[in-house]
Formats: C-alpha cells, structure tokens, sequence
C-alpha cells in the first residue's frame, strides 16, 4: 500500500515538471517565475521569501 503511494506521487511530480519550465521553490515547491531572484534566499518563491523573512527571529 505505501509503495504504491510513493510511485504515484513521483508520477504527479514528473508530470508537473514537464508542464512548466519555471524554477521550482525550494520550500513550497510551487514553480514560479520569482525563484532565484533573491540574494539572500535564491531557493525560494516571493512567497516563501516574505515568510522567511518575517519569521527569521531565531
Ligand atoms: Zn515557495
């Protein structure tokens, strides 16, 4: 049961990759055109990078 789980989630992923060209987040693994644009987090989307920034007290 849980291989099989695991072979179509890679399936959904593979076949998300090919749909977009995009750079995909690091953190949400959202594909966005703003991942890679930030010095101080190149891995993640505008999205993520607000979080990142806001929450970054520790
Ligand atoms: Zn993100």
């Amino acid at each position: 049961m849980i291989a099989e789980y695991e072979i179509e989630d890679s399936d959904k992923v593979e076949v998300v990759a090919r749909k977009t060209s995009l750079p995909k987040c690091a953190r949400c693994w959202i594909h966005h055109s703003s991942v890679g644009s930030f010095s101080k987090h190149p891995g993640v989307c505008e999205k993520c990078f607000r979080v990142l920034e806001e929450t970054y007290d520790y």
